[in-house]
């Protein structure tokens, strides 16, 4: 089986990296315990490598646990792990030097119920788009036609199935039904490699934007700018949907965002590291165009 050979070549990699000095901790995978999904694992003696694994329970994104990290690591990357890497070192967020990227490709993780993880459903990113080392796939088999449900293309029920066609009461109404079940517990701000700010939007008290009283517009403001704070960084990686605990599928919103930017400027986040975001320039022929209005250069 493809993973258990790419387990192998990885331990051999790690145990190499740790003897000889070149990085102090890897980032990686280990069992938890439980039988459930794989949790993340920092070893950091040689002896130890043997507790990383590599098989499709491996979700987590683990990019975010090299920001502000002063000693060398090495970080186990599937292609949406790199590609949040790959927009850290856009945004200065790392030191190329201190962070050696294992990349493994990836045929896409499952939940421990077997079913498709969140963002794993529509990806087609298979081989990480930077990497020191890459620990290549026998044969990468991707999901079954039969379980890609929400593979944005072949089915009408898909979470990213773009709404913007829709009447906006319904439009509302769908989002509404997902705040509903919001209970601001931030999961998904913490997971999203891309919401690092040391003091969120949402925290601050100058305004303030977080009420004592937790009603659905509070729920609403955090979503939609935490949805602006992503567009055009979402590195489709479905943290923010698997960690929720109330089951909350907000994801199409900046994936609505992601798909404009790609339409739009031809930019997907974390797939070049010479790409300037499409969100950080401009030029002026640049359409005005939106998910909050329509095309503003259209009279
Ligand atoms: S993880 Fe779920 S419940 Fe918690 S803030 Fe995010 S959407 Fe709301
Ligand atoms: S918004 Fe969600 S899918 Fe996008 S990068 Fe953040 S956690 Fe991943």
């Amino acid at each position: 089986m493809s993973f258990k050979k790419q387990e192998n070549q990885m331990i051999e990699v790690c145990t190499r990296l740790l003897t000889e000095g070149e990085v102090d901790v890897v980032i990686g995978f280990s069992s938890d315990q439980l039988g459930g999904c794989a949790i993340p694992s920092f070893i950091r003696k040689p002896l130890d490598v043997k507790d990383l694994k590599w098989d499709d329970t491996c979700t987590p994104n683990l990019a975010k646990y090299v920001i502000e990290r002063k000693e060398k690591v090495a970080i186990i990357a599937k292609p949406c792990d790199a590609r949040a890497l790959v927009m850290y070192q856009i945004e200065n967020q790392i030191d190329r030097n201190h962070v050696y990227i294992i990349g493994m490709e990836c045929p896409g993780m499952k939940l421990s119920d077997g079913t498709p993880a969140p963002g794993c459903q529509e990806c087609t990113v298979r081989t990480p788009p930077i990497f020191d080392i890459l620990i290549e796939a026998d044969k990468i088999q991707t999901f079954e036609v039969s379980e890609l449900s929400s593979n944005r293309e072949n089915s009408k029920t898909s979470f990213v199935e773009s709404s913007m066609e829709w009447e906006l009461e319904d439009r509302l109404k769908r989002f509404q039904d997902e705040m509903q079940k919001c209970i601001l517990c931030f999961s998904c701000r913490q997971a999203c490699y891309g919401c690092y700010c040391k003091t969120c939007f949402i925290e601050r008290d100058v305004p303030n934007w977080l009420p004592q009283d937790l009603d659905i517009s509070t729920k609403m403001m955090f979503h939609l700018g935490r949805a602006m704070h992503l567009a055009g960084r979402c590195v489709e990686c479905g943290a923010c949907e698997r960690v929720c605990p109330s089951g909350v599928k907000i994801r199409y919103l900046i994936q609505e965002l992601t798909d404009l930017c790609h339409e739009q400027y031809g930019y997907r986040a974390g797939m070049d590291m010479n790409e300037t975001p499409a969100m950080a320039t401009f030029s002026l022929g640049d359409r005005e165009i939106g998910f909050l209005g329509g095309d503003q250069n259209e009279s």
